[in-house]
């Protein structure tokens, strides 16, 4: 799944880096910083990563999932 920010939302309130500080950040400008924006659907950290994208209060974390494949006949 893709880790997408919209730069514009986002306030630094570092509630994301709380759930997921392994692909959060905040820089020394309080910049966030994004360490990973690409990342396995499932286990632990896809988890924590989608609770940091609920938890954004301006909602500025969008998860981006490739679609299933077609079915093949
Ligand atoms: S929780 Fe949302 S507003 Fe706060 S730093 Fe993360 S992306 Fe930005």
């Amino acid at each position: 799944m893709k880790v997408e920010i919209d730069r514009d939302r986002c306030q630094s309130y570092g509630v994301c880096v709380q759930a997921a500080d392994e692909i959060f950040d905040l820089d020394d400008e309080d910049e966030l910083v994004v360490r990973q924006a690409e990342i396995e659907d499932q286990g632990d950290l896809a988890e924590r990563v989608r609770l940091a994208a609920r938890s954004c209060p301006m909602t500025a974390i969008s998860l981006d999932r490739p679609r299933p494949r077609e079915v093949q006949r």
